[in-house]
């Protein structure tokens, strides 16, 4: 449907100037020649920043008449962010498999460059699912999320969970219309994964640690995880849960229900 092409224009250039931090000579020469490599397309960065903040303020219009779009309706969409591999397929599958038929009507976004393959996994646990390919973008914006709404015509009264693109970045800055922020990490990655992706954990609501039956054979520390995301963003909840086990899912499934 969307081939999100055109709001590739935000990422062609870097999001502002990157600050180099010399740690060796032999480092510091690399970041600078990674810097070199767009300083011919983004130019300085008035220029750049110009445009960032338009394709930005374009997008908060969008996503301010998503909003009324779903209020309108008494839709409670939640955006749904990670890195790739967190998890966040196999919690949706989970949840619809637990949820669907019991309240709310459940309807899914799947946001992923390529494939229709989670799309096909969403269905085949029964629930309704659009699928936005951005190709080379690396975010849902408020526009591919709202021809995803026209897709999917979603009953009053629906919940939508919306799966952003695998990246911890750029979903940060674009605000989608949403009635929830959820951030998901696993414990296969860095106990300071919030202090290295400080945005993301700054716009969330929540932060579910996934996959928390391998606990016993990672170096992953949950409370200090939990520390560093709320010394980030004090109003932050975290969840701890196996999408795969089911435990701690209840908690998940409350929370929703909270922003019902
Ligand atoms: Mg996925
Ligand atoms: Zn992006």
């Amino acid at each position: 449907m969307h081939d999100g092409h055109r709001h590739n224009d935000s990422h062609g250039r870097d999001h502002g100037h990157g600050t180099v931090r010399d740690l060796a000579p032999s480092v510091g020469a690399a970041a600078q020649g990674a810097q070199g490599g767009e300083g011919g397309e983004g130019g300085e960065g008035g220029e750049t920043i110009t445009l960032e903040q338009k394709v930005l303020a374009k997008n908060e219009d969008l996503a301010a008449r998503n909003r009324s779009w779903l209020a309108e309706r008494g839709i409670v969409a939640v955006n749904m962010m990670s890195s790739p591999g967190a998890g966040k397929t196999t919690l949706l599958e989970r949840t619809i498999r637990d949820l669907n038929g019991r309240g709310r009507p459940i309807a899914v976004i799947e946001g992923d460059q390529e494939t229709m393959l989670d799309a096909e996994r969403i269905s085949g646990a029964g629930g309704a699912v659009v699928q936005v390919n951005t190709g080379a973008g690396c975010h849902l914006d408020a526009e591919m999320v709202r021809g995803a709404l026209t897709a999917l015509a979603p009953e009053t009264g629906s919940l939508i969970l919306v799966e952003n693109v695998g990246n911890l970045v750029c979903p940060a800055l674009f605000d989608l219309g949403e009635g929830g922020r959820a951030v998901i990490i696993s414990v296969t990655e860095g106990t300071d994964k919030p202090l290295k992706y400080p945005y993301m954990f700054a716009v969330a609501d929540l932060v579910i640690i996934n996959k928390i039956d391998l606990l016993p054979y990672v170096d992953f520390d949950s409370d200090q995880c939990e520390k560093y995301a709320r010394s980030i963003n004090p109003d932050l909840q975290v969840l701890k849960v196996s999408a795969t086990t089911g435990e701690g899912m209840t908690d998940w499934y409350d929370w929703l229900g909270g922003r019902y």
